[in-house]
């Protein structure tokens, strides 16, 4: 293809791309961006490609679409990071706690897996009155 020493395209040369083709492709993201609602997040200032946070402060992490419990094609980070360290989806009812109670702190070492909300409500119990011990139920690993 001649390009003059700007790396223009010269007049008279072939563009690589035609207009047709041009118009197919632009049509074919428009699409998959409707279908995955891109264009939605990427107007949302928390979008930082595949993660974000929502209003009451938890990280979001795209995952795979046939994920059974996703959001719109989202997880909680801490929920994923506790799904991909046991190697299984986590069930809905399943709650991970943050133990040092910050939110964002998502590193593996920081997150508990409780078989409930109401597990998750002793845990908080435990904690404040001392009596805390961290475990982590060995039935809830099973795949
Ligand atoms: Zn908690």
């Amino acid at each position: 293809m001649n390009r003059d020493n700007k790396g223009k395209f010269l007049k008279g040369s072939k563009p690589f791309f035609s207009e047709e083709h041009k118009s197919k492709i632009s049509k074919g993201l428009e699409k998959a961006h409707k279908e995955k609602g891109y264009s939605k997040r990427e107007k949302n200032p928390n979008w930082k490609g595949g993660k974000f946070k929502d209003v009451h402060g938890y990280f979001w992490v795209r995952v795979e679409d046939n994920h059974p419990y996703a959001y719109r094609g989202y997880v909680r980070e801490h929920r994923r990071i506790i799904e991909n360290s046991i190697g299984r989806y986590l069930k809905p009812e399943e709650v991970v706690h943050h133990i040092d109670g910050n939110k964002i702190n998502n590193i593996l070492e920081n997150l508990k897996l409780l078989e409930s909300e109401s597990a998750h409500h002793r845990e908080h119990f435990l904690e404040k009155t001392g009596f805390y011990k961290r475990f982590t139920d060995k039935k809830l690993l099973k795949k």
